[in-house]
């Protein structure tokens, strides 16, 4: 971490934790952040508890805040079964996670698509978080920074438009709900290549982009992690359901 981004924690609960359990879980995530100042604390429920847990925020007066996991690119209109950015906004989230490996992989999202979806929200005013990674065939193909440099190139010009606001996520695929987690040293190498990309774009850019490490993130290996230079906070997954595990974790960027 690098003392001039503030390190930031988010949760990913994915498909989980609807209905009472994301009230009960962003409570105890509430408790869990109280003890520290210095991190910025994002929890990212399924859509349809994003109202209710915004709810929970308001009422404790707490500084953790809301984010969604997805949306379309456009504001509105026929796209049955889609959010827009507005609408996320509306129900309280003022973060997106686009462009995750699940919804590359499963939902067949591209680049250029998920570069559309990043302008979108940026131009909504939802701070996105834009997730890059290789898969476990391309990382033994030594293709791991070609393609990540492939991902973030096609959504660079759209951070650089508002250099600080978004934030990037290296999730390598093969470490996404694993329990494989990157060696800290090889998580550092992408990221030191993603800010070196950020850079050939403005020294602002690279300043001021925080680039989470995703991937199996726990309590225990969260500290190795979040000690490298270019790792400015972390995207958590499974970890992320356990409120006092999550806590740990926060505990570590502190
Ligand atoms: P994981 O998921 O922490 O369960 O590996 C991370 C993510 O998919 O964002």
């Amino acid at each position: 971490m690098n003392v001039a981004r503030r390190p930031l924690i988010a949760g990913n609960w994915k498909m989980n934790a609807g209905g009472q359990d994301a009230c009960s879980l962003a409570l105890g995530v509430v408790e869990a952040a109280r003890r520290s100042a210095r991190v910025d604390v994002v929890i990212c429920p399924p859509f349809t508890a994003l109202a209710a847990a915004a709810h929970e925020l308001w009422e404790s007066k707490s500084a953790v805040m809301l984010g969604a996991q997805n949306m379309h690119p456009e504001p509105a209109g026929a796209f049955t079964g889609e959010i827009s950015a507005p609408m996320l906004k509306d129900s309280g989230a003022t973060w997106v996670i686009l462009g995750h490996s699940e919804r590359r992989q499963i939902f067949g999202e591209t680049d250029e698509f998920i570069a559309r979806k990043i302008a979108a929200a940026i131009r909504a005013e939802l701070y996105p978080i834009a997730c890059v990674g290789e898969t476990l065939q391309e990382r033994e193909d030594g293709k791991t920074l070609e393609v990540v440099e492939r991902q973030t190139r096609a959504f660079l010009d759209e951070l650089a438009k508002r250099p600080g606001f978004g934030v990037i996520a290296y999730e390598p695929v093969w470490a996404i709900g694993t329990g494989k987690v990157a060696r800290p040293e090889d998580a550092q190498e992408v990221h030191a290549m993603i800010r070196g990309l950020c850079a050939s774009v403005s020294e602002e850019l690279a300043a001021s982009t925080r680039i989470l490490y995703g991937g199996s993130v726990k309590g225990d290996n969260a500290e190795g992690l979040l000690g490298q230079a270019d790792v400015d906070g972390a995207l958590v997954g499974g970890a992320s359901l356990d409120a006092a595990g999550f806590g740990k974790i926060i505990d570590s960027a502190e």
